[in-house]
């Protein structure tokens, strides 16, 4: 499988270091506020990859930490916790936050068909491994101590900027725009592992250490998460772009540190949904959530639809409009499949030819839209219907639409439909004989057309509009209009 690596920048062969085994750690949600849909694409494209490399005969070991401490509201050890911020605007603790957001994360998870990773870890149960972390980095003369903070010490590496699909004036972290300077910092790209001083001395959560009582720094947690749970190697690492800089950058510094040698190969980074106005925020209040969506009338599977359709390393831009096309080709595509009905065995040869094209597509970088195009593929194959719904359900594995669930709801609902309809006629035939007289004649008819009795329909249809009955033939049938 070709699958873009943010470190070489191109598109590498996929290889695990042990055959046929996967480890794969997911930058998880910072549990302050609700995830946006954008937070969602970047989780929703991470299942698709998970989910791929399962269905392709991986056994994969995700890891997915909790972001409930240390992750301030700039990227640069600068401001406040936003977990506090969360507290505050809610007047909760930090941990009632922390549950609230980390059950709601993994509810819209849930709606979504995104797979729960198998291991979840909330920073704050780790808080021993950090500071074992941190010391070993002190140890071995990566880190130093000043104001009150301990920091990764970036000069001491060969490189810091790994990921050079940007430029470094821009990356600069002491440079950004609104950023003010901490003079403790050596280097200006330096990061606090540890801090017991900052602006915001109302940190609610704080655990001693051997440099005194304070919090983790976000980087060091995803550092020590994925070491305790994947080991020293670990395959590919997962994450919205923004995390790239300074996140993960932060993250292969001191992991690289630490143990000496080189950390993980691979790094798949999906670009981020914006809106026409520009980038989606959680911060900025007002934003687009699931549960928004869902109050809007949008079945979650839309949105998972919506983001299938394009590439995982494009931009993509969320509008009503946009989401509105992607809910018609949902639904019509959901009613083509209702339509399938098994009849007979799978035709294993175009099975697998089907399928090579559906692997085709996703080998090729995770080329989802070329997935979902193999999908409409199937629906014109000249095949049995039982090649097709076979098809159906195997690429559903990986795309995880809920096709045959969402078919098989379309069909009952059209049922319950069709049996409303004639109860309802039935109680009009109840309560009145001449209705009850109409609708068996309007049977009758039927019938007689059937048997190409065209003389008795036309009688029957003649006597009727005797007695000021007007029949109206449609598509569904026969329907009358008393004058
Ligand atoms: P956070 O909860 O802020 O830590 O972010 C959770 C995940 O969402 C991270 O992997 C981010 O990189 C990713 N992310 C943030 N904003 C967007 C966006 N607009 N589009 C796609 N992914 C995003
Ligand atoms: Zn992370």
């Amino acid at each position: 499988m070709l699958l873009y690596n943010s470190l070489t920048r191109k598109r590498d062969e996929f290889i695990p270091r042990t055959p046929g085994k996967v480890s794969m750690y997911t930058c998880g949600p910072t549990v302050y506020h609700f995830a946006h849909i954008g937070n969602l694409r970047t989780y929703i494209m991470e299942d698709v990859l998970d989910r791929y490399l399962r269905y392709s005969g991986n056994e994969v070991k995700r890891v997915m930490n909790i972001t409930d401490v240390g992750h301030l509201t700039s990227d640069a050890d600068e401001g406040e916790d936003k977990m506090v911020k969360g507290a505050k605007r809610e007047h909760k603790t930090v941990l009632e936050i922390a549950q609230f957001y980390t059950d709601a994360f993994f509810a819209d998870c849930e709606k979504l068909n995104i797979r729960r990773p198998d291991v979840i870890e909330p920073a704050t149960q780790c808080i021993p491994e950090f500071i074992e972390m941190v010391q070993g980095l002190l140890d071995k003369g990566y880190a130093y101590l000043a104001g009150g903070n301990v920091y990764f010490d970036t000069s001491k590496l060969s490189q810091y900027y790994v990921f050079n699909d940007f430029k470094q004036e821009d990356l600069a972290v002491g440079v950004r725009e609104g950023v003010s300077a901490d003079d403790n910092k050596r280097n200006k790209n330096d990061f606090v592992l540890w801090f017991t001083k900052s602006k915001f001395e109302d940190q609610a959560l704080k655990w001693d250490s051997p440099w005194g009582v304070g919090y983790p720094g976000w980087h060091i947690e995803c550092s020590a998460i994925s070491l305790k749970h994947c080991g020293e190697y670990l395959d590919i690492h997962c994450g919205g772009i923004d995390n790239a800089f300074p996140h993960h950058t932060n993250e292969i510094a001191q992991s690289e540190a630490y143990i000496g040698h080189e950390w993980c190969k691979n790094w798949f980074h999906v670009l981020h949904l914006n809106t026409n106005s520009g980038k989606m925020s959680k911060s900025k209040g007002e934003f687009l959530t699931l549960s928004l969506l869902e109050s809007k009338g949008y079945d979650p599977m839309v949105y998972r639809f919506f983001c299938m359709q394009s590439h995982y390393r494009k931009s993509l831009v969320f509008s009503y409009e946009n989401l509105d096309n992607a809910a018609v080709s949902y639904h019509t595509l959901i009613a083509r499949i209702a339509a399938l009905k098994p009849d007979g065995a799978v035709d294993e040869a175009v099975f697998n030819a089907c399928r090579a094209k559906f692997t085709e597509a996703m080998d090729n970088d995770l080329n989802t839209s070329m997935a979902v195009t193999a999908l409409y593929d199937v629906l014109k194959a000249k095949t049995n219907d039982s090649t097709k719904l076979a098809l159906i359900e195997d690429y559903d594995r990986v795309l995880c639409l809920s096709l045959l669930d969402r078919a098989e709801k379309l069909r009952l609902k059209e049922e319950e439909q069709k049996a409303a309809e004639a109860k309802a006629l039935a109680d009009a035939a109840a309560a009145d004989p001449f209705v009850a007289e109409i609708l068996q004649l309007i049977e009758e008819r039927k019938t007689a057309k059937k048997a190409k009795n065209f003389a008795e329909a036309d009688r029957i249809r003649d006597y009727l509009a005797a007695k000021g009955v007007t029949l109206i033939d449609t598509a569904q049938g026969t329907t009358y209009q008393i004058n």
